[in-house]
């Protein structure tokens, strides 16, 4: 089941990596870790778009 939660995780990371962000104005996702978990975080104002653990 970790392993599982694990593809979907990367493949929720996929589909968000690259969109704008909805915190800030010139922010896009990229992906990264946050906290040590898988996520997708703005390159700009570093705020995590998702978290998965
Ligand atoms: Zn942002």
């Amino acid at each position: 089941m970790q392993q599982q939660g694990t593809e979907l995780a990367q493949l929720a990371i996929s589909s968000l990596e690259g969109t704008d962000c909805s915190f800030c104005a010139d922010g896009e996702l990229t992906q990264d870790t946050y906290k040590g978990n898988d996520a997708v975080v703005c390159d700009a104002c570093d705020t995590p778009g998702a978290q998965f653990w």
